[in-house]
């Protein structure tokens, strides 16, 4: 986290330095999951970041997303909300400002997303696994039925989380 807020903070003093002028600095939080590095949330001065991703691509995430979200904080304190978000003006500011190439996404791989297996079984030797939404609805009196033995498929007690 301090390596990001670091990040957050040098992207900011090269925004000032170059424009002439403040800006509030934002709150920088790390709970973004899912398939996206970065997030920023104008209206409330907020940016989200994926702490995985900055984990596994740590140098070119602080170098490259960290700016990108920055520009969009920066573009909106100077034009207002009426900008497209990857629009001209935040084109500009990456170019001129942080010298980076003004890509709209990220190309980090996208994290599997990390889900648990529940465990059911049949008639059938192998046990079928479930997801937590049909778990979920297996616990509410759904009943499911194996397609090949006909069987209705209980929970047996097991999971897993990949
Ligand atoms: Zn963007
Ligand atoms: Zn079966």
């Amino acid at each position: 986290m301090n390596e990001l807020t670091e990040a957050v903070e040098q992207a900011y003093l090269r925004a000032e330095h170059h424009l002439g002028r403040v800006f509030v600095r934002p709150h920088v939080r790390l709970d973004l999951r899912g398939q996206r590095a970065g997030v920023a949330y104008l209206g409330r001065n907020l940016l989200r970041f994926n702490e995985r991703m900055l984990q596994d691509n740590r140098e070119d995430f602080l170098r490259q997303t960290v700016p990108h979200e920055v520009a969009h904080l920066v573009a909106h304190a100077l034009y207002g909300g009426n900008i497209r978000p990857h629009g001209y003006q935040w084109q500009k500011l990456m170019v001129e400002v942080f010298g980076l190439e003004p890509r709209r996404c990220h190309d980090y791989a996208v994290p599997e997303r990390r889900r648990t297996h529940y465990y059911y079984q049949c008639g059938c030797p192998a046990p079928i696994s479930f997801t937590p939404q049909r778990h979920a609805w297996a616990g509410r009196g759904r009943r499911y039925q194996c397609r090949r033995c006909g069987d209705l498929l209980k929970f047996t007690g097991k999971l897993q989380f990949a």
